[in-house]
């Protein structure tokens, strides 16, 4: 299981890279077809999927290209804020005539509007923390902020199943890393228990500081954290937690807090919280949220920070209003029927998936679901067919999930009606 965070084949080229068989070559451009169409839509509900053509084999550039209309069951678009929005978007308007799409600066040198203020603000206050910091893109937010927390003679203690932006994280960090099997809260304690004894002070151990990294909801499995136990082992330990929430922030949790608030586990417990803008929210980028002194320090010290281009107003503002619609603050109950609603569909879509006899991954109240197809050659079949139906599917396959571990990954939506979902279903 530490084969993902030891391997350098993390992209999909080298699937054929060096294969010199025309078989494999042909496979390989044949899987490579079912996910890379571009699409000419909001990533709503339902999606224009951009089909091209070719008449005569590949062998001139003449394409033509077909927009299919359909059901989008792929976008982590939890709760339908990355379409039109009738609080958020006039105010993203807004933003985008006052400030423009870029600061055309990094944060320490006039990239810091008021609007990256405030969102910094309310990102703290939501996910409970006393600080935040955010950046543009939230892979980065992983990659860059973990060598800034560890380094050299530091441990990390990494779920075998994290995202590859932890994994390169740690990696660049130059500490030591340690991978537990996946969501198993045993294997951590013993994996710590091999670092360091039960109750010794943290200056005494071989290790400057230990961090355990965890995710909220796992993207390739759907399944919801053992978090309580982990928190539990890591307060035993003297360890630190970082919990990653791309796919939890929002989507989980009665005020969409994420798995904290879903598995009443104290914010205070949590050490770096982690989170992304671009599944709930509708945005792009991410944020770190910890103690004041953590947050000033990595606002003195991370390289993302001080070298690079703040996050767009105009993106940074869809984040500030989709939290207030979250939080009733736009004088609606619109952020309480969405939570309800995205809970509702994900598990009416989950039981009857099991029920018909699917195999599928993950916890109730997940919106994200794998349906298992094992064989990796039935991924450009079911992804087809899919698409002959008008439903947008996500298939997944090594090197992303091991070899015979192939997968369709469902993420349900709150812009999902019940209607769509039968007819995903049927
Ligand atoms: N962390 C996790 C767990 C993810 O699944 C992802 C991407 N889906 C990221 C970080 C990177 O976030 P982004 O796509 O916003 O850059």
């Amino acid at each position: 299981f530490d084969w993902w965070h030891d391997s350098n084949l993390q992209g999909y080229a080298p699937i054929c890279l060096g294969l010199e068989d025309f078989y494999i070559r042909r496979l390989y451009l044949r899987i490579q077809d079912c996910f890379g169409r571009p699409i000419s839509s909001a990533p709503d509900a339902f999606i224009d999927v951009v089909e091209r053509y070719s008449n005569d084999n590949n062998k001139t550039l003449k394409r033509t290209t077909k927009i299919t209309r359909c059901l989008n069951l792929g976008s982590y678009n939890y709760l339908g804020f990355a379409a039109a929005d009738e609080y958020c978007t006039p105010r993203v308007i807004d933003t985008l005539n006052r400030f423009s799409a870029s600061t055309c600066s990094t944060r320490v040198d006039g990239g810091t509007t008021t609007v990256h203020t405030k969102l910094e603000e309310c990102v703290a206050n939501f996910v409970g923390k006393p600080a935040a910091i955010v950046f543009g893109m939230g892979y980065a937010t992983n990659s860059a902020i973990l060598p800034v927390l560890i380094g050299k003679g530091g441990l990390i203690i990494s779920d075998s199943l994290n995202h590859n932006s932890i994994v390169n994280g740690a990696r660049g960090s130059g500490a030591t890393i340690r991978v537990f099997q996946h969501n198993t809260p045993s294997h951590l304690e013993k994996v710590l228990r091999e670092q360091i004894a039960e109750g010794q002070p943290r200056t005494h151990r071989p290790w400057k500081k230990i961090i355990v990294i965890v995710e909220g909801i796992y993207s390739m499995e759907g399944e919801l954290c053992k978090l309580p136990e982990i928190v539990a082992i890591c307060k035993k330990y003297k360890a630190y937690v970082y919990l990653d929430e791309a796919h939890s922030i929002g989507a989980v949790g009665k005020t969409g807090r994420g798995v904290c608030e879903l598995l009443g586990v104290d914010t205070a417990d949590v050490d770096i919280m982690m989170g992304t803008f671009t599944k709930s929210f509708g945005s792009c980028g991410g944020y770190i949220a910890g103690s004041k002194e953590v947050i000033q320090y990595l606002k003195y010290t991370c390289p993302a920070h001080l070298y690079a281009t703040s996050i767009s107003p105009p993106a940074a503002q869809q984040i500030i209003s989709s939290i207030e619609v979250l939080l009733g603050e736009d004088g609606s109950s619109r952020g309480a029927q969405k939570l309800a609603r995205i809970r509702e569909n994900s598990n009416f879509f989950r039981s009857e998936l099991q029920k018909m006899g699917f195999e599928v991954l993950g916890d109730n109240d997940s919106p994200v679901m794998p349906i298992m197809l094992y064989n990796p050659a039935k991924i450009p079949a079911f992804s087809r067919e899919c698409l002959r139906q008008n439903v947008a599917v996500v298939t997944v396959a090594f090197p992303a999930t091991p070899l015979l571990l192939a997968r369709a990954r469902i993420c349900i939506s709150a812009s999902h009606t019940k209607e769509d979902l039968l007819k995903a279903l049927e």
